[in-house]
């Protein structure tokens, strides 16, 4: 399965039309269920982002990230100030507040 292991992130490709998705079981192109890991290099650009938390007093930035093997994934981007979390940004894989929370930080800062 995809994930994050060690501070590598995973993801999975379609044997048959390697098509590459995020935690998926079924290849969403052709349906296939063979399915393997493959090791991202954690390079991606913020899709769509949200800020989060402001009611609470702990805003964050969760993202949704177009990675560079053609997967995306919904993921937190650290970043200060968190206005400079924006669509088109470039980011990579950083290290969240709790190690097994996929987090990202911009790539210029
Ligand atoms: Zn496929």
């Amino acid at each position: 399965m995809g994930g994050l292991r060690d501070g590598v992130l995973y993801f999975q490709r379609c044997r048959w039309c390697h098509t590459s998705v995020f935690r998926c079981l079924l290849c969403p192109v052709c349906g296939s269920t063979e399915m393997a890991t493959e090791r991202s290099d954690g390079i991606g650009v913020i899709l769509q982002v949200t800020i989060v938390g402001r009611s609470v007093g702990r805003p964050r930035a969760m993202a949704i990230i177009d990675m560079r093997e053609g997967f995306r994934l919904r993921a937190r981007v650290s970043a200060e100030p968190l206005q400079r979390a924006q669509v088109g940004a470039q980011v990579r894989l950083g290290f969240g507040p709790r190690p097994q929370e996929i987090a990202f930080q911009l790539c210029h800062s």
